[in-house]
């Protein structure tokens, strides 16, 4: 009976960590201990429970071996449950041990002592940690200090959830002996440090009509993550033909070993696990050159996948506003603007970034000469899904289109500046963007038709 657990626990640790070793192109240290401190002010609100679940549910995805001590375990949990508790502890218990059913994890005793990689969420956390979260409004705080946070509202669940990408990352980078620094992040103009911006206090629902989910893989199951914690009023169709796969749940907050039918049962499909999340998703099964529902107009487009040349049959749709999220080599996220007429297409996008230079999403990543394309990290593709988030929040307000900006990116791996800002046009020989006429006439059947950002 144990050589049968021993044998399912590698098999299970080979075949789920594979994408993080691809991305990595090395052994990575799981069983390093790392530890997670939350005092009493950040388990009794929404903001600091969502930094914490959002941080552990990143964590377990790639350390085997974890504390998390709790001020007050038995709190009520005031976020939507993955694993259907109703106390936080049970909550984050139930979610690290459901995403590695293998992990040695010790959750609840706000006594636990610290491991040598530790991180602090809230005011009151013990001293001496590694690394500590804080956010105020739409800002995330990364620091080496305990930082705390601003008044509850919420684009605080903005800036908490953010808070939860950069403390995962500074744990992996920790572990992994890479520089990393204290830093302050946005999630509302995605700029870092002195010109990070906390934006409005508060944020209603996410409302951009009738959507249009190309593909559901780990990005996707950010943006849904998202909108859930944030809250949504869109309508979404959702197309993807594939079921989830065990070394998918490296990365995808919202895919759990079950879904790929760990250990011995049916994989479930991308669309099923990420619709039961969120209210107004209508799945559809079927690749998207195949998907009749396809054909239909939507206000907003969000494409998501690059399988069966779906980057080129999108482009040819000329949507008024078309958004992209990826991820790349460098530790990088990315939100791409493609508003028709005005910004390069995403078929022209996506092949400039091919270039050596710009080491984007679509480079292919080889270990021991296997290629494997869609390898990346939970906090990459939970990260692109936010600025996409944060990109469909600025469209419904109106603060959208302004500038000529149209590509936003987020280097994780690096020292300095975090964020770049660049601007991005068609090729010479594109063939995919149709005449003026045209487009008004496809934006004149969605809710953008009289949008500034459209004349
Ligand atoms: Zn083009």
């Amino acid at each position: 009976m144990r050589d049968l657990v021993t044998a399912n626990r590698e098999r299970f640790y080979q075949e789920r960590d594979s994408r993080t070793e691809s991305y990595l192109q090395a052994r990575f240290p799981a069983r390093t201990p790392v530890s997670v401190h939350v005092s009493a002010d950040a388990c009794e609100t929404r903001a600091g429970q969502l930094a914490l679940v959002t941080l552990v549910n990143q964590l377990a995805r790639i350390h085997q071996e974890m504390r998390i001590a709790l001020a007050t375990p038995g709190a009520e949990l005031l976020v939507p449950s993955l694993c259907g508790a109703c106390a936080l502890a049970d909550e984050v218990g139930r979610l690290v041990h459901r995403i590695d059913p293998y992990g040695r994890f010790d959750v609840g005793s706000p006594d636990l002592e610290p491991c040598a990689i530790s991180i602090g969420i809230g005011e009151y956390c013990r001293s001496s940690l590694a690394w500590y979260l804080g956010w105020d409004s739409s800002n995330a705080r990364l620091d080496t200090k305990s930082c705390g946070f601003g008044r509850e509202s919420s684009a605080s669940l903005r800036g908490s959830g953010l808070a939860a990408l950069l403390g995962a990352t500074a744990i992996m980078k920790t572990a992994l002996g890479m520089k990393t620094r204290p830093m302050v992040l946005s999630a509302w103009n995605l700029a870092s440090d002195l010109a990070a911006d906390p934006g409005p206090a508060e944020l209603p629902e996410i409302d951009v009509g009738r959507g249009l989910m190309v593909g559901g893989g780990a990005v996707a199951a950010g943006v849904i993550y998202w909108l859930m914690q944030w809250g949504n009023r869109s309508s979404w169709t959702l197309i993807d033909h594939d079921t989830v796969a065990l070394h998918n749940t490296n990365r995808a907050l919202l895919f759990f070993p079950d879904d790929a039918g760990w250990p011995n049962h049916e994989a479930r499909t991308k669309v099923d696990c990420l619709h039961r999340h969120l209210a107004d998703v209508a799945p559809v099964h079927a690749w998207y050159d195949e998907a009749v529902e396809a054909g239909d107009i939507f206000d907003t487009v969000l494409v998501l996948a690059n399988e069966r040349d779906v980057r080129t049959l999108v482009s040819s749709r000329n949507d008024p506003i078309q958004l992209q999220a990826t991820t790349g080599q460098s530790w990088l996220s990315q939100v791409h603007r493609h508003i028709a007429g005005r910004d390069d297409c995403v078929r022209c996008r996506m092949s400039d970034i091919r270039t050596p230079r710009l080491r984007c999403a679509e480079a292919t990543i080889r270990v021991d000469g296997t290629p494997v394309a869609d390898a990346a990290l939970p906090f990459l593709s939970a990260g692109a899904a936010l600025m996409l988030a944060s990109t469909l929040q600025r469209l419904q307000l109106g603060e959208f289109g302004a500038d000529r900006t149209n590509r936003w990116s987020w280097d994780f791996a690096s020292g300095h500046r975090v964020h770049t800002a660049s601007y991005c046009e068609c090729r010479g020989d594109c063939s995919s963007v149709r005449g003026a006429r045209v487009r008004r006439a496809v934006a004149g059947m969605t809710r953008w038709a009289d949008a500034p950002w459209m004349r």
